[in-house]
């Protein structure tokens, strides 16, 4: 396999056995028409139906494609991750297994990429073909990443369809569930010039959706508040930590400094039955735990094996 490729595709993927050799068929196609050098990378997300299969037999006819294999199901971040670590195309491209992103959008993301200079393109799926169950709260999540992340010119975070540059895919480390905030990843790591392109979108045509529910709603506004946190002050954490904790104590030590002198000069007694008290105690209390919660972070991020880990650009 040659070591330059221009196209690595990522495809994670989870119980899609009736997609894949349609997707494959369809990709092949377009990367011959555009003669691409091209490696597809299908990450099988533990699926339980016939995937691996059917990726093997893909594999024995078109040796470009390269399959991955999880021994149980990790998610859909932990697959991209895998393959981001696996390629080595110039321009890496994620695509969803499930036909709903257009293998026909693979020529324009590459030359946004290559030709216009741009670190990451989002596809957008102005038109959408889901239920509204899916549509409505992807709109207000969209609005609150927009608003917490500053990328205002995206549309669509979450969507699968999108193109890298090699050395964003190659800096950054998608989690948990943060495959729906790579574009903030992408940012906070230093690549800003972020841009969208609209793109075709179907209805799935094989198997069901593995997102389903205001579950995935709620945890992805919790993990926007985590990026939100890491990306101002994971490296810094007394900053908001201690600055937090000493605000919170220095009220509590007003609070019960009036009451030692209220006692010491002008004999002020029954201080346990006046709520202030308690509250000065507990203000005390909060804030020194604060302040240990900002000293404890440091500690931790001192001992960091990427403690010192930044991204150099240029070096003459
Ligand atoms: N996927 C995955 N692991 C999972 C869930 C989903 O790799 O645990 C894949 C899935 O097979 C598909 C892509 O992620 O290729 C997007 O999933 P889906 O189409 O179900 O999401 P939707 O389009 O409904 O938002
Ligand atoms: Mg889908």
């Amino acid at each position: 396999m040659s070591k330059n490729l221009n196209i690595s595709i990522v495809i994670p993927l989870f119980n899609e056995d009736e997609s894949l050799s349609e997707l494959e068929a369809w990709i092949r196609r377009i990367m011959n028409e555009n003669n691409f050098t091209y490696e597809i990378i299908m990450v099988d997300d533990g699926s339980k139906d016939n995937s691996w299969n059917v990726i093997e037999q893909l594999q024995q006819q078109n040796s470009n494609i390269r399959g991955i294999r999880f021994k149980r199901n990790y998610g859909k971040s932990a697959a991209l991750n895998t393959g981001f670590q696996a390629a080595i195309g110039d321009v890496v491209i994620t695509m969803d297994a499930d036909l709903q992103d257009s293998p026909d959008e693979i020529p324009e993301l590459y030359q946004l990429i290559q030709k216009d200079n741009f670190d990451l393109i989002s596809g957008w799926k102005k038109k959408r073909h889901d239920p509204l169950s899916k549509t409505i709260p992807t709109k207000l999540f969209n609005w609150a990443t927009r608003r917490v992340s500053g990328i205002n010119n995206l549309h669509d975070f979450n969507c699968g369809l999108k193109a890298y540059k090699k050395s964003v895919v190659k800096s950054i480390e998608v989690y948990g569930e943060m495959h729906r905030y790579i574009p903030v990843i992408a940012k906070a790591a230093g690549f800003n010039k972020i841009g969208e392109k609209i793109v075709q979108h179907q209805a799935r045509k094989y198997g069901v959706t593995k997102f389903g529910g205001w579950s995935r709603f709620v945890n992805g506004l919790l993990d926007l508040m985590t990026i939100y946190f890491m990306s101002r002050f994971g490296k810094r954490p007394m900053h908001f930590f201690g600055l937090m904790g000493i605000l919170v104590f220095f009220i509590g030590f007003i609070i019960l400094f009036y009451f030692l002198i209220d006692k010491l000069f002008f004999d002020g007694f029954g201080a346990a039955q006046r709520p202030l008290f308690f509250f000065g105690l507990l203000t005390v209390v909060l804030g020194s735990q604060l302040f240990l919660a900002g000293f404890l972070g440091e500690l931790i991020t001192r001992n960091a094996p990427d403690r010192n880990h930044y991204l150099i650009e240029k070096e003459i």
